[in-house]
């Protein structure tokens, strides 16, 4: 059974076709600047040469077209027709407390994913626009949406509350939600799997560390924190996401820098970061961590920063959860950065009775222990895979 797994932003849409019984990738690609001047779409069979289109696409549904005429293509497609694709798993980003599991959709399903678009005004909307263009061309093939607030959703009132009138919960749901679910409870699942320990038994914290980063505790196999909000905006200092800052800042920046609400947003949501704190050095950590080597004041600063926050979460869940057995590092920079790891590791969590292996913590690419056999607690590398938790999820709700 071969499912089609989308992840379809406001100008662009990402897809990868994967067998749900072998979980192998059959092809992944990417559509960017859709609606704009310059749409592309980026193909790559599994084992087979990427090509780059350059084409027109109108809309989402213009999109999916060429996606799918790109999988049954004749010379470099994968499968004869649509009929070998059995099902569509759709990301969805905002499920607000109406969903805490991944569901089949239907017309209720997308009335309820309606409902939830004021939390994520630029990112549900666009997430409709998906599933209605695969409905468009696929009709009869199921579809499931997995959401990314789910995972989250089983946070105890205390940790999903804000200091706000209860009426702002009450009217409009404003509370804390969490994002980037489906790696969390993705990558805590495979952590107890490859120690070979039970899930419901162990004490968990994940940082989800990329462009946008995010930590969870997830105790007893029941995810009951996590560090982003309301919106991604909250917690961890991000790529160019400003993280936690004390919320009379953006009335401050308003009044000096003469700005709107929106431009004061813009500037904590693109412009801050890493980005910003290295004085617009760059929001990527290669380029941080060349500076940081070369002695950079700004990038030294930023990465002692981001790092301290990082560290600061994990004490934070550690207290929540009142221990911790394993911490895992995943996404660009957890998976990728020895270096990032070695700064939070080394700096702060030597009380939790954590050293690094470094031999281990240099390779790259497994899910691998990172800390040395006789740490009390256990540090490891978890490569995350969104589309293959999307995947799974379809394949359980459609097979
Ligand atoms: P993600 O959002 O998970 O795709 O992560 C993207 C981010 O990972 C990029 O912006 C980079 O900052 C970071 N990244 C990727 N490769 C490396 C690497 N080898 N070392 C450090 N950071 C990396």
């Amino acid at each position: 059974m071969n499912i089609l797994v989308i992840n379809c932003g406001s100008s662009s849409l990402k897809f990868q076709l994967i067998n749900a019984e072998s979980e192998k990738l059959i092809a992944k690609g990417l559509c960017e600047r859709i609606g704009i001047e310059g749409s592309m779409l980026t193909y790559t069979p599994d084992g087979g040469a990427k090509e780059e289109t350059v084409t027109p696409m109108a809309n989402h549904t213009d999109a999916i077209r060429l996606v799918l005429d790109a999988l049954t293509n004749e010379k470099t497609g994968v499968v004869k027709s649509l009929d070998e694709i059995s099902a569509v798993g759709h990301r969805i980003v905002h499920g607000g407390e109406k969903f805490a599991a991944s569901t089949v959709i239907n017309e209720e399903v997308m009335a309820a994913i309606t409902e939830c678009n004021d939390l994520a005004p630029l990112h549900n909307p666009a997430n409709l626009i998906g599933i209605n263009a695969c409905k468009e061309l696929m009709p009869n093939t199921p579809m499931v949406a997995v959401f990314d607030t789910a995972f989250h959703q089983t946070m105890p009132e205390k940790a999903y509350m804000y200091g706000l009138p209860y009426e702002y919960y009450d009217k409009y749901k404003i509370r804390r939600y969490g994002f980037h679910g489906t790696s969390h409870s993705y990558v805590s699942k495979r952590a107890a799997e490859v120690l070979g320990k039970k899930y419901e038994d162990l004490k968990i914290i994940v940082c989800h560390l990329g462009n946008g980063a995010s930590v969870s505790a997830v105790q007893n196999g029941k995810c009951v924190d996590t560090s982003m909000g309301l919106t991604p905006l909250e917690g961890l200092i991000m790529g160019t996401r400003s993280g936690d800052i004390d919320p009379a800042i953006i009335e401050f920046i308003a009044h000096k820098e003469n700005k709107s609400i929106d431009e004061v947003m813009a500037v904590l949501n693109k412009k801050s970061g890493v980005l910003g704190l290295s004085d617009n050095l760059s929001s990527d950590f290669r380029d941080l961590e060349t500076g940081y080597r070369e002695g950079n004041p700004r990038a030294i600063n930023t990465m002692e920063t981001f790092s301290y926050r990082v560290a600061k979460y994990i004490g934070a869940y550690t207290a929540a959860m009142n221990g911790v057995d394993v911490i895992c590092f995943t996404a660009g920079v957890g998976e990728n950065s020895a270096f990032v790891r070695t700064m939070i590791c080394s700096q702060y969590l030597g009380y939790l009775g954590i050293k690094l292996d470094e031999e281990a913590n240099a390779k790259r690419g497994e899910e691998i222990a990172i800390s040395t056999p006789d740490s009390s607690t256990t540090v490891m590398v978890i490569p995350t895979n969104e589309e293959l938790a999307i995947a799974r999820e379809t394949y359980r709700l459609t097979k």
